[in-house]
């Protein structure tokens, strides 16, 4: 992406719960949570466990890798930001470790995309800040 133009689309909110994930960003490091009490893992960041409501939570580093659990090619948004990289694909990449989230596949064309395809994580540096997971065929 143009490293010159300033960044057009909505910059996430970064909170106590989620501070930690997009420092580790930032420095091209994905990570995920796990539940202590019962093992769940969960991603995107939240302070108590989907599975059992447990707090105690660990970090864990994500190897990265993973696969196209589903996806969407986006043909039309007008929206500043988005419009000029249409069309998209919107993805959920379930990660080797198994906690799923829901970014763009970037590096492929959006007719060669198929579930089930092995990606790796692309980190996106949008602002001094923050960096993206964005994931590209591996
Ligand atoms: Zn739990």
């Amino acid at each position: 992406m143009a490293e010159t133009r300033p960044y057009k689309k909505p910059l996430p909110r970064v909170d106590e719960e989620s501070r930690g994930y997009w420092e580790a960003l930032a420095r091209h490091e994905l990570y995920f949570q796990r539940c202590r009490d019962c093992g769940t893992a969960r991603s995107y960041p939240r302070a108590v466990c989907p599975s059992c409501l447990s707090s105690a939570t660990e970090w864990v580093r994500a190897s990265g890798r993973g696969t196209v659990y589903t996806f969407t090619v986006t043909q039309q948004n007008q929206t500043a930001g988005f419009r000029d990289e249409l069309p998209y694909v919107l993805a959920m990449v379930e990660l080797e470790e198994g906690p799923r989230l829901v970014t763009n596949l970037v590096g492929c064309a959006p007719d060669d995309v198929r579930t089930g395809m092995p990606v790796e994580v692309a980190f996106e540096d949008v602002t001094g800040e923050i960096a993206l997971p964005k994931f590209r065929p591996a």
